[in-house]
């Protein structure tokens, strides 16, 4: 584990409305260049960068299921294509500025992309590379929040721990949710001026006050495998290499 840094391997989810920036439908590349430019500091103290890339800046399953006869599966379909959009404009990006980066897909693109192996993601980032898991988790009716969570919580049967097997299980430490917000408050601070940010939460607080954080399944996955969330700010410089770092920033969930 790097001395300065409370984790030693993080998951990255990066919103697509996060990557749109002001632009209300695309990709702002100053955005995906500040992430590199963040992910690439930290990457050079030796922390292992994963990211999962969302695709909502580009298509919602569930917002245009119904229109024109679209089914909800076909929509969720064509938003997992969205995550494979943005994830490779963020490979493009990060690779410009010489981060050696792997996206793996979880369906098949092998014109593309590398499809999800676990054990060559954690081979990837053994070697300094940062690996971009997009398509989500392959199925419909799923967000990349639920991916973020379970890619993190991908570690393999205690057995597998054993250190005299010499398995490497995935084990991303954190799962570090970039937003357009400062964090969790205790209410909505766009309608409250007065509302207050949460420095730290129970994933249970997650679930029973139903904080707009993740959806459901994604928070209880982190639960039951006891994965902390942080949730950050991704629009003020220094944010992504704090988080990723491990100092004090946004609101910290379940640690
Ligand atoms: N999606 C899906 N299964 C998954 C992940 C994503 O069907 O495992 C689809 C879903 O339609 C979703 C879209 O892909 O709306 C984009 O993902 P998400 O909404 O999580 O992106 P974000 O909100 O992070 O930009």
């Amino acid at each position: 584990k790097p001395s300065s840094s409370r984790w030693r391997r993080v998951l990255l989810k990066v919103s697509g409305e996060a990557l749109a920036g002001d632009q209300s439908q695309n990709i702002d590349p100053k955005i995906a260049m500040a992430i590199a430019r963040e992910v690439a500091s930290v990457t050079r103290l030796g922390i292992e960068v994963a990211l999962v890339v969302g695709g909502g800046n580009i298509f919602r399953g569930s917002a245009r299921a119904g229109c024109s006869g679209l089914d909800r599966s076909s929509a969720d379909y064509i938003g997992m294509l969205a995550t494979v959009m943005n994830a490779i404009f963020l490979q493009a990006t990060m690779e410009s500025i010489g981060i050696p980066t792997r996206v793996q897909t979880a369906f098949r693109m092998s014109e593309v992309a590398e499809p999800y192996i676990r054990r060559r993601a954690i081979r990837h980032l053994e070697k300094g590379r940062v690996v971009i898991f997009a398509a989500g988790i392959g199925n419909p009716f799923f967000t990349t929040d639920t991916a973020a969570a379970l890619r993190c919580a991908e570690k393999g049967e205690p057995w597998y721990n054993c250190s005299c097997n010499g398995f490497k299980s995935f084990n991303a430490e954190v799962v570090l949710k970039a937003t357009n917000v400062d964090g969790v408050f205790d209410d909505d601070p766009k309608r409250n001026p007065q509302a207050r940010l949460l420095d730290t939460l129970t994933h249970q607080d997650v679930i029973s006050k139903d904080l707009s954080v993740m959806d459901m399944t994604a928070i209880t996955l982190c639960q039951e495998n006891n994965i902390p969330v942080v949730v950050f700010n991704l629009n003020k410089p220094g944010n992504i290499e704090k988080a990723i770092k491990g100092e004090r920033v946004g609101t910290l969930i379940g640690a």
